[in-house]
């Protein structure tokens, strides 16, 4: 190949990432704490793992073990050097005394050609023995493999494949682990591809997920009525709608209008986290309606700060789009809810 002018030929991103195929990610310690039963009787009970071979001695004779045996995949956690160390790092680096990795300086190629965005996408892990009581790890790790641009659900990107090998106090394999990421460029988001001028396309506001015990609610707001399920056998309102009624159990069931007149209960303003298809500050209310039922909505044309429990507030109805028409409440001032009590 011949190179151009008097500058050396540019070394393509591939050779650059093939360069650290074979190297170690960084420096390995051993683990903090050797195989020991409180940190598996912590495991196994967040996990919810009854396996008697993790906690009784007896037992795990039984089975066949030489004792008590760590559950196979609490493996890493035996050298996880913990947050302490971790930081004590961080600050030493801060300081200009420790160096970037090699797995610093990968991911710095990868961040330089806009591969900036990471997830984890694979983890399996192979068992040379039983992890013991008494044993203590150690383990090294190589980067394996740099894949070459790949098109993903997520984006184009490269994966990253780290191997590890654990090894006990005598520096005996123990167990491996393959470990890989995918460092992908990020997709535009849908308003930095719109033309300039063009609205961004907003997201649609989730779905309610629909049952033959709901359905009647959401249906009713389509036609900007507000339903209260009600039991047919002892005339019991209810809401949230479900199949039967508290009162008497009966499973009969029809819906009544209600007048939409309420008042707050309770409210929340949501300012994060943000979703998309929501505005904010968002006025999230526990809606008490004159029938004697309460739900949540949301509560628009206020300001947050004139928020009070007890607030009079009537249903309108808003169409999000051609699925999702929900009741929302607006606060009634003074002058109307004095004219709706006399129409009453
Ligand atoms: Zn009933």
């Amino acid at each position: 190949m011949s190179s151009q002018g008097s500058a050396a030929p540019r070394e393509s991103l591939d050779d650059r990432l093939q360069a650290f195929v074979g190297l170690s990610p960084g420096p390995s310690y051993p683990g903090p704490s050797e195989v020991n039963l409180p940190m598996i009787t912590h495991w196994v009970e967040a996990m919810g793992d009854h396996n008697p071979v993790y906690a009784d001695e007896a037992a795990a004779r039984e089975a066949g073990f030489e004792g008590i045996i760590a559950p196979p995949t609490m493996l890493q956690a035996w050298v996880m050097r913990g947050l302490r160390a971790s930081q004590l790092t961080d600050d030493a680096r801060a300081r200009g005394e420790e160096g970037d990795t090699n797995h610093d300086r990968l991911m710095g190629v990868l961040n330089d050609a806009g591969f900036t965005s990471v997830v984890a996408t694979n983890c399996d892990q192979h068992y040379v023995r039983p992890l013991v009581l008494g044993d203590h790890l150690q383990a090294n790790s190589v980067i394996d493999s740099v894949s070459s641009e790949k098109k993903t659900g997520l984006g184009d990107g490269h994966f990253v494949t780290t191997r590890m090998e654990f090894t006990d106090q005598h520096g005996d394999p123990v167990a491996t682990m393959q470990f890989r990421i995918l460092k992908f460029r990020p997709r535009p988001k849908a308003d930095e591809v719109r033309e300039p001028g063009q609205p961004a396309e907003r997201p649609k506001r989730p779905r309610p997920a629909l049952t033959h015990d709901n359905r009647f609610f959401f249906d009713g707001a389509k036609e900007h009525k507000l339903l209260i399920q009600r039991c047919t056998n002892c005339r019991t309102l209810r809401h949230p709608p479900r199949p039967s009624c508290g009162q008497c159990r009966s499973f009969e069931w029809d819906t009544i209008a209600a007048s939409g007149r309420g008042t707050v209960y309770s409210f929340v303003v949501n300012h994060y986290p943000q979703v998309p298809a929501f505005d904010y500050p968002l006025v999230v209310a526990l809606v008490e309606l004159e029938e004697g039922t309460r739900l949540v909505a949301n509560v628009c044309d206020v300001s947050p700060e004139s928020m009070f429990i007890g607030m009079p507030v009537m249903a309108g109805f808003e169409t999000f789009d051609d699925e999702l028409t929900l009741p929302v409440f607006r606060p009634v001032s003074k002058a109307e809810s004095t004219e709706q009590s006399r129409e009453r």
